[in-house]
Formats: structure tokens, C-alpha cells, sequence
């Protein structure tokens, strides 16, 4: 425990000599503090995060979906390996995080355009992604289309369960460029849970359409095959930017510090200067799979990169 100088009791001396303007009558700071205290028999509520955000982007509805969280020791190891410690740290304090520890987040995407019903990315397991679809009220065989932007396995994990199709009713969409690295890979994870579905997945390229307002654009760095999604419905505008970058002030405030999942980090660090470019350019809202929930938000250029700003209701009027 610290003692701060700001305790309940200063902070109601400080409430008490502010004029009251409440509405009906002038509530002294004495009921106030009655009113908020813990009652006798009664626990005080707390609400839980739920793990979904819906928002409007023109006809569409954009869901971020929360399919886990993974808390991380020493993240200057993952975050700015080739930054100094003395920067690691000042960057943190600047933005009022720890520089000893973080938070990870794994953050689906899902996008109803009226016609189909679209999940990019699947999180670590199939249990965080229905847990997290069942709270927005969207059950797994309501998908139409499962679209993968790279195959780490916090992407594929929520594939299935065995040989069993976690979305029995989707089709599959990824880069072609991505699948081909990881099938001459010998990767566990991709003969696992991707090369069971390989015969109902389409692989794609650089530009290709999704579906009508839903295009993917290579991005590569993070994986060979990378890719991020720009989403346009009625004119509105947003980019699904995967794992371009990987943390809210480390990726994005530097974007050359070295992050050790990415695969070519010359290449990553060029890639993440050029899509932030264009987003901060165009003023468009992003959703980053690993930004803290509910993922959503804008970035500004910002010294030598680039300055994450939440959404807060953009997307909501
Ligand atoms: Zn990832």
C-alpha cells in the first residue's frame, strides 16, 4: 500500500467547498458520502467488462470480440529489444504504463454486411472465441466467413478442437503468400488447425475483394504474408491492421523498436510506418488485434511515430 496525499477525506473537502449544482435540491458532500458508501447487507456491484464492443460503419456492423488476455513479465524483451532500458522505461512513464510488466490482448474481428457474416481471426482457443460471440449474442454456426490475416497461433487457435470446425457452416479466406510459408514450414500449429481446412479455404492476394467494401492489402513483416483489411461501407472508412502493430505505445510510438514475434523486423517496422502513415493521414479508425479492449482507435503522427487515440463514440453516432 501507498499513502497518497489525495485520500476520500481531501478529496470530499475538495468536493465540499465546490459549488453544488445538482438538479432539485443541493446535496451536501455529507450525503454524498452517505449515499456512496457500502450499506449494511448489501454488496456493492461491480460490472464485469463484457467482452464484446459493437459499433456502426455505415451498413455495417463492426464487433470487436475480447477472446482472451495474457499478462506479460519484461516486455522490453518482446516490445524494444533494441531500444535501451533507460528509453524503455521513459517511453512507459510517459504513457502511464509499467515498463515491467503489460497486458496482452487477443481481439477477433466480426463484421455483419446484411449478406454475410465475417470472423477475422480466431484467438488461442475456441473457447475464448464462442465465449466471447455467445456475450454478443452470435452463435459459431452463424458464421459465414472466417478470414485469417497471418497464422501465429493466437490467429488460428480457435480454428477447432481436434479435427472439429469450430464455424462448421464458414468458408475460410487467407493470404496465399502466408499459407505457402507456413505448409513448407512444418509448422505444429499449421497442420493442426489450417491444413484440415485447406480444401474449403480460398487464398488470396494483395487488393483481392473480400466481399463487396472489404479488401485485403499485404502487409508483410510480422509474418511473410501479413495482411491487413480495409473495410468502406456508405463512405465510412476503417483498417483492420492485425498484428501491424503489436502494443498501443511501444509498436506505434516507435515503430522501430524491434518486437520479437516479428518475423523480418526491418520489414515489419517499414510496413508499420507505411499503413499508420496512410491511417493518420486519412484520419481513419483502426482496430488493432493486440490494442487494449475494446481495440478501437486513431493515431496521429507524433515525434519519430505515431500517438494511439481510444475511440471513444465516433462509431457509435
Ligand atoms: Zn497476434
Amino acid at each position: 500500500m501507498t499513502s497518497s496525499p489525495l485520500t476520500r477525506r481531501s478529496a470530499l473537502m475538495i468536493a465540499g467547498s465546490l459549488p453544488l449544482l445538482a438538479a432539485g435540491h443541493a446535496a451536501s458532500a455529507q450525503d454524498a458520502a452517505k449515499q456512496d458508501a457500502p450499506r449494511d447487507g448489501m454488496t456493492v456491484q461491480v460490472p464485469s467488462i463484457a467482452p464484446y464492443r459493437r459499433m456502426k460503419l455505415g451498413a455495417f456492423t463492426v464487433t470487436t470480440l475480447l477472446a482472451g488476455t495474457r499478462p506479460l513479465e519484461s516486455p522490453q524483451e518482446t516490445f524494444g529489444m533494441n531500444a535501451t532500458a533507460e528509453e524503455f522505461a521513459a517511453a512507459s512513464k510517459a504513457a502511464f504504463i509499467p515498463e515491467d510488466k503489460s497486458l496482452n490482448f487477443f481481439t477477433p474481428t466480426l463484421i455483419e454486411t446484411g449478406e454475410e457474416v465475417i470472423l477475422f481471426d480466431t484467438g488461442l482457443s475456441p473457447e475464448g472465441i464462442t465465449t466471447a460471440l455467445a456475450a454478443a449474442g452470435v452463435a459459431p454456426d452463424a458464421v459465414t466467413t472466417v478470414v485469417l490475416t497471418h497464422m501465429h497461433g493466437d490467429h488460428i487457435g480457435g480454428l477447432s478442437t481436434d479435427t472439429l470446425p469450430t464455424f462448421p457452416n464458414a468458408r475460410y479466406i487467407a493470404g496465399q503468400i502466408e499459407f505457402d510459408h507456413w505448409a513448407a514450414a512444418g509448422n505444429e500449429g499449421f497442420d493442426t488447425k489450417v491444413r484440415p481446412l485447406s480444401e474449403r479455404m480460398t487464398l488470396i492476394g494483395d487488393g483481392t475483394e473480400v466481399t463487396a467494401g472489404i479488401t485485403a492489402m499485404l502487409a508483410p513483416g510480422h509474418t511473410p504474408g501479413h495482411m491487413v483489411f480495409l473495410i468502406e461501407s456508405d463512405g465510412a472508412r476503417l483498417m483492420l491492421t492485425a498484428d501491424t502493430a503489436n502494443h498501443f505505445v511501444w509498436s506505434l510510438g516507435y515503430p522501430d523498436w524491434e518486437v520479437r514475434f516479428d518475423a523480418d523486423k526491418a520489414l515489419a517496422a517499414q510496413t508499420r510506418r507505411k499503413i499508420f502513415g496512410m491511417i493518420a493521414a486519412d484520419r481513419i479508425p483502426f482496430i488493432g488485434y493486440h490494442m487494449p479492449f475494446p481495440g478501437v482507435g486513431y493515431v496521429e503522427t507524433a515525434g519519430d511515430g505515431f500517438r494511439f487515440v481510444p475511440a471513444s463514440y465516433q462509431l457509435d453516432v
